[in-house]
């Protein structure tokens, strides 16, 4: 692939859509919600479109995953599981923010989800690729990419591209 001037904002939410979908062509009892939080003034980046998609769509389907998972759902009439993805302009960078409200990441695992092959998934539902390919993927651009977790309370991943 080669670098283009990319608006980032349509290539999340179509990312975003594909994923949705994805969720509930496999599962017709799906209940996540999400929200789109873009900034209108968001400057184009030099970046290659399709990989920069195999991020978004794997962080996202994570994101998913982590709410439909998540058993507080099930306990709980009043959860409301949501992704939310969000866009900003840092102003030597953009960030791209994908936040979802599942179980949150342990402590004891947090330095390991970006190891290839690391997954807490059942055999055949994960490979435990996505991260480690997501970070590559980033750090090729010379971006960033981190996460910020809370037991109970969610996950936010983070993705810095410089403009
Ligand atoms: P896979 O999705 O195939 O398991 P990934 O590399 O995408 O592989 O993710 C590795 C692991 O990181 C997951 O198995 C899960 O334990 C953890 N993880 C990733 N995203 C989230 C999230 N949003 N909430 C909770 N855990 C997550
Ligand atoms: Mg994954």
């Amino acid at each position: 692939g080669e670098r283009v001037l990319t608006n980032i904002n349509s290539l999340a939410d179509e990312y975003l859509r594909l994923s949705f979908h994805g969720m509930r062509a496999k599962n017709s009892d799906f209940q996540a919600h999400f929200e789109t939080h873009f900034d209108p003034n968001l400057p184009k980046v030099n970046v290659i479109p399709q990989n920069i998609g195999r991020v978004l769509l794997n962080i996202i389907n994570n994101a998913f995953q982590a709410i439909d998972n998540t058993d507080t759902g099930k306990k709980n009439p009043d959860f409301k599981p949501i992704v939310k993805v969000a866009t900003r302009d840092l102003g030597d960078k953009i960030e791209i923010i994908i936040e979802d409200n599942g179980p949150g990441i342990p402590e004891e695992i947090k330095d390991k989800i970006f190891q290839p092959f690391f997954t807490t998934k059942p055999t055949g539902e994960g490979t435990g690729l996505g991260l480690s390919l997501s970070y590559d993927i980033i750090k090729a651009h010379g971006g960033d990419l981190e996460v910020e977790s809370k037991l109970n309370e969610g996950s936010v991943f983070k993705i810095t591209l410089t403009k």
